[in-house]
């Protein structure tokens, strides 16, 4: 067998699309300008490409963008007065901070000083509690993207067996949450799963999010299943180059799977089109209004 490619690019574009469209019409007839700030500190090469592209994405889906620079050595408290002065600006709906921060600065401090309302990447406290007790609230955009992939494939996620590996707060755990939403039975595996293959095996849908290159071998996975690689792992390549690979052994999954997210161009640009989507919603709470009902076909 060999799988069908879920093709997160074209699904992204077309989300992002049908956010770009909704923007229009915010603006349009209430005169809101979605804006979206996102704070880099230092130079990290991997950050500075991310915060390129999300830059590039809020004005190609018509928000505004703002983007702040701190230096590698900048005080933690100047960058806490910063988040302060963007959670009291009317004109920004969504701020991100770009993890990971240099070792002066605690994240989870930075995390919790964002207002939760302007919490477009979903990681405040509060945005966990909201989720996991089945309240409205901002949906992390990894988790998201990841629904909205595996939801391409199967219309309902219903009793399916869903396996998550990994248990990170940004990632593994919401996204269980999603998954129970959705009616799935879900298995969190992690790094101290016992007989990980033998778990993997009996899902209908993995979702491999450890950050460890190519982890994930193709007998791991049950014939038929769908695939969802979160990972984005950095490896050596022919002629002293780098490329980027999943937590899954593509080539040898693709054999065994149903349909499997591609690395890269899978879960990647999928979460940028649900941090636009975030924004675009954040907006429209912040200003009492409905934030419409989008989702990719
Ligand atoms: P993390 O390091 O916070 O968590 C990794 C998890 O994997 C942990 O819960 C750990 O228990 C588990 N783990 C580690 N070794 C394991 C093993 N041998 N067997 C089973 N489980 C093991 O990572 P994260 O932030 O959740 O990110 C995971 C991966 O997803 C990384 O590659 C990251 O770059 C990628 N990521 C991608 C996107 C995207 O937009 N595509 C977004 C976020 C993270």
């Amino acid at each position: 067998m060999t799988a069908s490619i879920i093709d997160g690019k074209a699904i992204a574009a077309q989300l992002s699309e049908q956010t770009a469209e909704a923007v229009k019409h915010l603006t349009a007839e209430h005169g809101i300008e979605p804006g979206l700030a996102v704070v880099l500190v230092g130079e990290n090469p991997a950050s500075e490409i991310y915060v390129r592209s999300k830059t590039a994405k809020t004005a190609a889906t018509n928000m505004r963008s703002l983007l702040y620079k701190l230096p590698e050595t900048v005080k933690a408290e100047e960058l806490f007065e910063l988040i302060d002065k963007l959670n009291t600006d009317p004109t920004v709906h969504g701020i991100l901070v770009q993890l990971p921060l240099p070792p002066q600065i605690d994240s989870q401090r930075v995390i919790e000083a964002i207002a939760p309302a302007k919490d477009v990447d979903g990681f405040h406290p509060l945005t966990a509690g909201l989720l996991s007790t089945g309240l409205p609230g901002i949906v992390p955009c990894t988790p998201l993207a990841c629904i909205m992939l595996a939801k391409h494939v199967h219309k309902s996620l219903t009793g399916l067996e869903a396996v998550v590996i990994g248990r990170s707060n940004i990632v593994g755990k919401p996204l269980a949450q999603l998954l129970l939403m959705e009616n799935a039975t879900v298995t969190i595996a992690h790094s101290k799963t016992r007989d990980l293959p033998d778990v993997c095996r009996r899902a209908d849908i993995v979702f491999a999010a450890v950050g460890r290159p190519e982890m994930v071998r193709g007998n791991w996975i049950k014939p038929g299943a769908t695939v969802i690689d979160v990972g984005i792992n950095r490896v050596p390549a022919e002629g002293g180059k780098s490329k980027l690979v999943g937590d899954v052994a593509f080539t040898e999954a693709s054999q065994v799977a149903g349909a499997i997210t591609p690395v890269p161009g899978g879960v990647g640009p999928m979460t940028i089109a649900c941090l636009m989507l975030n924004t675009l919603k954040a907006a429209c709470t912040q200003n009492g209004l409905e934030a419409p009902s989008i989702s990719p076909s």
